[in-house]
């Protein structure tokens, strides 16, 4: 079934939809994330039930979104589940997963009970959230081994990475959001390439889709939207990669983007975190009023 949907993921805004639910939710793994997106494209803030119940809301049962949950081996350490998230194994703790069974969670809006607000807050935001990204992902690029740079360049374009000197270049011209996007762009293509690749060039092809889709998850989640969309030439790309079996470089793909989003994610929350950084209340669903709850802080497994 899932080969079925990778084939389906064809154009641009499938595609971007599918990156929003990853910004969303980035403990969930990328087979997850598209069964997700497959059976409730909205889906907003998706958690087991026994989580749901933890917060004192109750699931509508005949709105589950079915999922495949991890059966991992009796060896498997109590520490290595804790740090494999709700339903996305780990990269490091896949060699313990066994099989999978199907499972079952539900998005907000399946579920009744008192007020809650949304854990993460991803409306409203302003140039202080943006300024404490930036230094966030600068920071990510400095872990990497790379300098970023901000300054005029003369040929019109907005950034680019230099392997040989270890530096990411950002033009000077950009506005703070498109600053922040070709941020996290450049570090997307430190991430997941090497300057061996292809031709040399990162900017181009499929690393070029990655980079782009890496950067929309990342400014997705704090409600910033992308300008540039390399998304629509996936499924040409694709092709061209391997005119046989295209759905297999598109779901290597989803695997490489969402992992690297997740990690930028992660470490984007927990500087925002740090740095005292309030997002604003984002606007939820009718059912859901909101109210203040800051012992909440992620989507609960
Ligand atoms: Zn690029």
């Amino acid at each position: 079934m899932l080969d079925a949907e990778v084939r389906k993921l064809r154009s641009g805004s499938d595609w971007s939809n599918l990156l929003e639910v990853a910004a969303l939710h980035p403990t969930y793994g990328f087979g997850n994330l598209m069964l997700i997106n497959l059976q409730m494209p909205d889906a907003t803030w998706v958690a087991r039930a026994d989580a749901w119940a933890r917060l004192g809301r109750q699931v509508k049962t005949g709105q589950a979104i079915k999922i495949l949950t991890p059966i991992r081996s009796r060896t498997t350490s109590p520490a290595a589940v804790e740090s494999a998230g709700e339903a996305g194994p780990a990269a490091d703790v896949e060699q313990e997963v066994i099989g999978f069974r199907v499972g079952s969670v539900y998005d907000v809006s399946a579920t009744s009970g008192p007020p809650i607000s949304y854990p993460y807050l991803v409306a409203n935001t302003g140039y202080a959230v943006a300024r404490t990204l930036w230094e966030g992902l600068a920071r990510e690029a400095a872990a990497d081994g790379f300098a970023v740079d901000v300054r005029p360049l003369g040929d019109g374009s907005a950034g680019f990475t230099d392997f040989d000197s270890r530096r990411i270049v950002v033009a000077d011209h950009l506005n703070d959001f498109r600053a922040i996007e070709r941020l996290a762009h450049e570090v997307g293509h430190v991430r997941m390439h090497s300057p061996d690749q292809g031709d040399g060039k990162a900017c181009t092809g499929l690393r070029e889709v990655e980079a782009d889709s890496v950067a929309y998850a990342v400014l997705a989640r704090y409600g910033i939207s992308s300008e540039t969309r390399s998304f629509s030439y996936l499924a040409g790309w694709a092709k061209a990669a391997d005119p046989d079996q295209p759905a297999n470089v598109i779901k290597a793909t989803g695997v490489r983007v969402t992992n690297t989003s997740r990690r930028l994610i992660e470490s984007a929350d927990e500087y925002l975190k740090v740095h005292g950084v309030m997002l604003g209340p984002v606007t939820l669903r009718p059912q859901d009023q909101l109210s203040p709850s800051p012992e909440l802080d992620g989507p609960v497994p």
